[in-house]
């Protein structure tokens, strides 16, 4: 769980879900007058390791290999272009489907019992990988609670942060209506406004 996660409320069972998803920072918007910098938290194997490390996801030697850090990169990969599509396409569109299958591929998981919640996923491996591992399981975990159609991405182009929706009707388009959704509404009436104003002349 990190400080972003408890910031904007997301649960817990799918926080380490919602922060692997946002280590790609594509925000590059002018906010009060600053340029916010867009930022890779995952750029070798060494940072993966230690962003799993820091949420206890693997143990202290576990190194990543240039294997597993590459895996990790499509599974995130994967995972945000199957967040950025709506709830018909997560269900229906191949072209989301498929890859998230492949990229979860080397993350093998096994069902145990775990005292007190009864049975769960839990990593196969006891390396670097499993670290992953734990990650799919909390994709898996989050859509048989249902949790996951909650999680999307912000729909504005130039934020793409994954957000969870608190909403009562699970309908929110950007993370935060405020400011991605009225920067885009602002662009979409100043366009239609040129557009009008253009055709008449
Ligand atoms: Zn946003």
């Amino acid at each position: 769980m990190s400080k972003a996660s408890r910031e904007f409320n997301v649960p817990d069972a799918l926080a380490n879900l919602y922060d692997f998803a946002n280590t790609l920072d594509l925000r590059h918007f002018t906010h009060y007058g600053v340029q916010h910098q867009q930022a890779e938290e995952l750029a070798d194997p060494a940072a993966l390791g230690e962003w799993l490390r820091q949420r206890g996801l693997i143990d202290r030697g576990a190194v990543p290999t240039q294997r597993t850090f590459e895996a990790a990169l499509q599974l995130r990969g994967a995972v945000r272009d199957y967040l950025k599509s709506d709830l018909a396409e997560r269900r229906r569109k191949a072209s989301v489907i498929a890859p998230l299958n492949k990229a979860m591929e080397p993350f093998a998981l096994r069902v145990a019992a775990i005292g007190k919640d009864g049975f769960g996923l839990i990593p196969l491996q006891a390396d670097a990988q499993a670290g992953l591992s734990a990650i799919v399981a909390e994709l898996y975990n989050a859509a048989a609670a249902g949790t996951l159609d909650r999680l999307k991405m912000c729909a504005a182009d130039e934020c793409q942060r994954v957000f969870f929706d608190r909403s009562k009707p699970g309908t929110r388009r950007w993370c935060q209506s405020t400011l991605c959704g009225n920067r885009e509404k602002t662009r979409t009436y100043r366009e239609r406004h040129k557009h009008e104003s253009g055709s008449e002349t």
